[in-house]
């Protein structure tokens, strides 16, 4: 089980929000038939969303969007408040070869463009609020220096972030996912935060303790050294899609008639495939026949 917990240190000036995320990049990496380099860019993503998420309050659905120019066409992170994680790039079987530190050229499969931060409420109760939307230049593609970036910018937050996959050449091939939010809140001190950093800046790589077995308690005291971790909280995270037949109808019903009475005089029934997790779903000619008598009384 993947797992994501929060606290603070010293008295209440440093928030850390750590998870690992191994299983739930594996499930990714299967749904989506990604490459190497689209796996840490989504795997990433995904891991980013759930740790912002976990510093927000009053939110239904929390997304992180990149869109940008480089071969992945583009990045779709959905975190929601029960730890459920979704997501897709726009070109799953974009690849590049590494980066001259060995390491997956995410920022060069990114490229540049605009880093989103969508956050919606209300939708769950029916009510349409218009969602709070931030977004900066995207800075190397690499996710965590952007997301660091976003918050420093958009939110005037002091933050470090780090975000790492790590791959294996055998199934599930995911050998490590993971990642940690460190944010100064008002009152950090100076000599706090200069240990921190050099902490982080001395730290072991994150994948390769949690492939020994490190947890997100050991990931946040890992970047927080001699510092004492209070954790206040935690929740299991999961690749879990929200999509379902019943939505895939909602989707049809809302073309209107014409195109319902297309789909079904042309292609004699719908076939539809999830974005998010490939399911597919399939509405055969009576029930399209069914939706068209439906939605023409109306
Ligand atoms: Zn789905």
């Amino acid at each position: 089980m993947d797992k994501l917990i929060h606290g603070t240190a010293a008295n209440d000036t440093v928030r850390v929000v750590a998870a690992v995320a191994t299983k739930t990049v594996e499930e990714v990496v299967l749904l989506h038939g990604l490459s190497p380099t689209a796996t840490a860019a989504l795997g990433r993503t995904l891991i980013g969303a759930s740790l912002l998420g976990a510093t927000q309050k009053d939110f239904d659905r929390l997304t992180i969007k990149l869109e940008s120019d480089g071969p992945i066409g583009g990045i779709v992170a959905e975190a929601r408040p029960n730890g459920a994680l979704r997501g897709y790039v726009k070109k799953a079987l974009a690849d590049l070869p590494a980066n001259g530190n060995g390491k997956f050229d995410v920022g060069g499969a990114v490229g540049s463009g605009t880093f989103f931060v969508i956050r919606e409420s209300g939708f769950e109760l029916g009510l349409h609020n218009a969602p709070y939307v931030g977004s900066v230049p995207i800075q190397t593609g690499e996710i965590g220096d952007d997301l660091a970036f976003y918050l420093a910018k958009s939110e005037q937050i002091p933050s470090a972030v780090l975000l790492g996959v790590l791959l294996k050449n055998t199934e599930p091939f995911v050998a490590a996912a993971g990642g940690v939010l460190v944010q100064m809140l008002p009152g950090a001190n100076e000599h706090i935060i200069t240990m921190i950093e050099d902490t982080i800046a001395h730290a072991p790589h994150l994948t390769s303790v949690i492939g020994d077995g490190a947890g997100p308690e050991d990931i946040a005291q890992l970047v927080l050294g001699e510092i004492e971790f209070k954790k206040l909280g935690e929740r299991e995270i999961r690749f879990e899609c929200a999509c379902s037949q019943e939505k895939a109808i909602t989707m049809i019903e809302a073309l209107g008639p014409d195109d319902v009475r297309s789909m079904l005089d042309d292609d004699k029934g719908a076939a539809m495939t999830c974005g998010f997790c490939s399911s597919n779903y399939k509405v055969s000619e009576a029930e399209l026949a069914a939706i068209l008598e439906r939605i023409s009384e109306a």
